[in-house]
């Protein structure tokens, strides 16, 4: 019997993870302190260094009862700001009461992209805020900041979301990413994330980096320091659409309840359209872009997807779809520069992939 009781014992605690935090300590990032069924906000501090300093903003919501810690980030593109309104609105939403487990909100991580309306990349620096990772404590603004976010909120998380959307010039329809990494239980547990978050169309991410120390992505941040991640990406060109912010904010309330850090069951999608491959359209020319297909319609290979003119108004260059699939994001303004992404084309899976 007690051996039974011994082997019962351990397949349930490889099937339920080991939740991190005590339920009865404060729960503290940065100067966001929060006592079991608190709500905190403050800053994650990052110290000036070869160039200015930054606060990023961090809400902690450390629930009554025990559970998981799951790490909400937003920001990294300071104008993808449907993503940072949708973590604005969990800040609010979401009551401690509620809550089994904790949760960290960083709600706007590039807050200089955000102020100065540079989209892509922190202005300070010049880099992308989701390819430095692990960060590097002696680098330049953006390395540093995500070096503190490495170790102040991926490390101290047992599951992670990162939300992204169509940047201003990106029309983008919206989608997710599953990371199928080589461990068959942690990417189990992503793809029930990713189908608990209920968006339609799910990205099939296996090519992401598996060294922890050039981890690249916020994602592959998480996944190969052994947490289930998800990546999710809705809004569009600058807008703040009430049903690109809905989607986000129920898709996250979906995953908690997967998790079990929120009563009630998850609403998984159903039938989601699985995406292999993204196939990246860029341009060959300097000049003005008239796109010939929207976001989310379906291609067939060679299909003219939009021209770019020079400034006399003649064609100099014609964009085919390299294979046929669906339009993730097309480039949604005029101004086109030679190299630049005019659209990315998603090549679906003929049959649902397992885990
Ligand atoms: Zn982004």
């Amino acid at each position: 019997m007690i051996r039974g009781v011994a082997v019962a014992v351990a397949v349930l605690t490889a099937a339920v993870r080991i939740a991190t935090a005590d339920p009865g300590a404060v729960f503290a990032v940065g100067t966001a302190t929060a006592a079991p069924g608190q709500k905190s906000s403050g800053v994650l501090a990052v110290p000036a260094g070869s160039d200015a300093g930054l606060d990023i903003p961090v809400t902690v919501v450390h629930g009554a009862r025990p559970g998981p810690v799951l790490a909400l980030v937003a920001g990294a593109h300071g104008t993808e700001y449907a993503s940072i309104i949708a973590v604005e609105k969990l800040i609010e939403k979401l009551d401690p009461a509620e809550v089994s487990g904790t949760v960290i909100l960083v709600p706007l991580l590039n807050t200089n992209s955000f102020e100065q309306k540079v989209p892509h990349v922190n202005p300070v620096d010049g880099k992308n805020m989701n390819r430095f990772y692990p960060g590097k404590s002696d680098g330049t603004q953006t390395e540093r900041a995500l070096a503190a976010v490495t170790r102040e909120v991926v490390e101290r998380c047992d599951d992670l979301i990162d939300f992204h959307g169509g940047d201003l010039d990106e029309d983008l329809r919206p989608y997710s990413y599953w990371l199928k990494t080589g461990n068959a239980e942690q990417s189990a547990a992503s793809r029930r994330m990713a189908l608990a978050f209920g968006l339609g169309t799910i990205v099939i991410a296996a090519d992401r980096p598996t060294d922890p120390g050039a981890s690249r992505y916020l994602d592959s941040t998480a996944a190969t320091r052994g947490k289930p991640a998800l990546t999710v990406e809705a809004g569009r060109a600058g807008t703040v659409a009430p049903e690109d912010v809905a989607a986000l904010v129920n898709g996250t309330l979906s995953v908690m309840r997967l998790l079990k850090m929120l009563p009630g069951s998850p609403t998984p999608v159903e039938h989601p359209v699985w995406i292999e491959s993204i196939q990246t359209v860029t341009s060959d020319q300097t000049g003005i872009f008239y796109p010939a297909v929207s976001r989310g319609e379906y291609v067939a290979e060679g299909m003219r997807i939009g021209s770019v003119t020079d400034y006399a108004g003649r064609t100099v260059f014609e964009a085919r779809a390299p294979k046929a699939g669906v339009v993730l994001y097309v480039c949604a303004v005029p101004s086109m520069k030679k190299g630049d992404t005019i659209a990315t084309v998603g090549v679906v899976v003929g049959a649902p992939p397992s885990p």
